[in-house]
């Protein structure tokens, strides 16, 4: 893929950027390295006061850096302005919870024979970030800010086509104070991420991508013997059982399946339907997408903008002409409009099979796909029946359904009765090709901490 800024919403190629050379990465890894050893040896409040600062940049910069984010991938401005104001707060959440997250964790000395036995939280040192386009400042400050606040270094690869994003974040990081190497941003292909995870001076590595990906690097990693967090694909599963609010659950719907222009990890894309309310929820639901207005995504009134790439339209455009000439039935949408852009109207399709390719596979753009069910069992085997596991939202008032719902959804994330979404207080990731460990909250700080056990005799 080349290193370039092309607009979605035009086709327009506005700039484009050549690969750093070997020799600045590895004076990249370097910094990188020496800036760990650094850190290391800063308190928890210096590095909070840097990454506090890294907050205040963001919320003054906020209208400038949306419409960068805008541009180069096509979400909608107000999107772009709330995926800034998400990252302020995940940024203050760590400057107050890390010194709790980080402090010793007394054990009980007696019982294993020490004076004193406790558990410490100590940084990797250099973690590689591959880190995708569709929330190009979200998903890297996910990362970065605990990781940081851990005092561990950061290196992002970031997607191609965000390559100003990803120098705006390296610069943010180094304007709020962070010494010299402590996040960098790396414009290389990602037929550079397998040397730089071979070097011994880079510790560990973290995905958000395909399934594809997440297995290239963590095939690497497993034979260097280095830490992963993959964060991975997801088909998420909505359910809709007879009890269910269902002017709530097909306004929520629309929004989990359009957020982002329908390009999210965590976006319902599976909306299975109890057949007692299925005719109610479908109607209800399809009024709601074919009234969502597509558009230029600086505009105000655009609820929808473009698709990211012409590829990625083409993609979902053969996915549901697979699904309609296999006989599945369109409820609104699927036609391809004329004009400049990467547009592709929110779409909702009927009568799936397991033989159309939108049974199983992701589909990474503004359209549902409606499957009818007979009972709560029925519910739960489609709901997992796909290699992935990221989220899952079940929507019914029984409270015994509730619970079992929260045992037998395969994901990382159950929401009942709300959209999934990633919060810093809540721990966040998948099971099965999903992916694997956890971002957000103590535990996702701690996956890139040596969590190390201390005994004083
Ligand atoms: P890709 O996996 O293609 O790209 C993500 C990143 O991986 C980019 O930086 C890309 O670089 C890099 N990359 C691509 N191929 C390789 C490789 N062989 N080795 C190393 N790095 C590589 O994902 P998409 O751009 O298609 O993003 C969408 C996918 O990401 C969807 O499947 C979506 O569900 C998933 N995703 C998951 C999330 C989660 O939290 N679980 C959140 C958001 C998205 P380059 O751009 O240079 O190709």
């Amino acid at each position: 893929m080349p290193i370039a800024t092309i607009n979605p919403a035009t086709g327009e190629t506005l700039r484009t950027f050549a690969p750093i050379a070997s020799e600045q990465v590895e004076a990249a890894i370097s910094r990188s390295y020496l800036a760990s050893r650094q850190l290391r040896d800063t308190t928890v409040e210096e590095r909070g006061d840097w990454l506090d600062r890294v907050a205040a940049l963001l919320e003054a910069e906020r209208d400038d850096v949306a419409r960068l984010v805008t541009t180069e991938m096509g979400k909608t401005y107000a999107a772009a302005r709330a995926e800034v104001a998400t990252c302020v707060s995940a940024c203050r959440f760590y400057v107050t919870k890390a010194p709790a997250f980080l402090a010793d964790e007394p054990a009980e000395a007696a019982s294993v024979g020490a004076a004193r036995a406790f558990v410490r939280y100590q940084p990797l040192g250099p973690v590689l970030a591959v880190m995708p386009w569709n929330f190009p400042l979200w998903q890297v400050l996910r990362f970065a800010a605990p990781a940081l606040m851990a005092g561990n270094t950061g290196l992002l690869k970031h997607a191609s086509n965000v390559p100003q994003t990803a120098l705006y974040l390296a610069d943010l990081f180094r304007r709020a104070g962070f010494p010299q190497g402590a996040f960098s941003t790396l414009l290389v292909g990602s037929d550079a991420v397998e040397a730089i995870l071979r070097d011994p001076r880079v510790r560990a590595a973290t995905v958000t991508g395909s399934e594809r990906t997440g297995r290239a690097v963590a095939q690497i990693a497993g034979r260097e013997l280095k830490k992963t967090v993959l964060e991975l694909g997801g088909s998420d599963p909505f359910v809709v059982m007879p009890s269910a609010d269902l002017d709530r659950a097909a306004e929520v719907a629309t929004a989990a399946r359009c957020r982002n222009n329908g390009q999210s990890c965590i976006a319902a894309k599976r909306f299975i339907v109890h057949t007692d309310v299925f005719e109610a929820f479908a109607e209800r639901f399809a009024a709601r997408m074919s009234a969502l207005r597509v558009g230029d995504p600086m505009a105000q009134a655009t609820d929808v903008g473009p698709l990211v790439s012409e590829g990625s339209r083409a993609e979902i455009a053969s996915q549901v002409r697979d699904a309609v000439d296999q006989g599945a039935t369109l409820r609104c949408g699927g036609e391809l409009p004329a004009g400049e852009g990467w547009y592709y109207p929110p779409t909702v399709i009927a009568d799936l099979t397991p033989r159309m390719r939108m049974w199983a596979e992701e589909v990474f753009g503004p359209v549902a796909g409606l499957y009818r069910v007979s009972s709560y069992g029925e519910a739960i085997e489609v709901a997992n029946g796909t290699a992935f596991g990221l989220g899952a939202n079940a929507w019914t008032r029984d409270p015994a359904e509730q619970e079992r719902f929260v045992i037998d959804l395969e994901a990382g994330n159950v929401f009942v009765n709300g959209m999934t979404t990633s919060f810093p207080e809540l721990p966040f990731g998948g099971v099965k090709n999903s992916g694997y460990g956890r971002e957000l909250a103590a535990v996702g700080m701690r996956e890139f901490c040596n969590t190390k056990t201390v005994w004083v005799g």
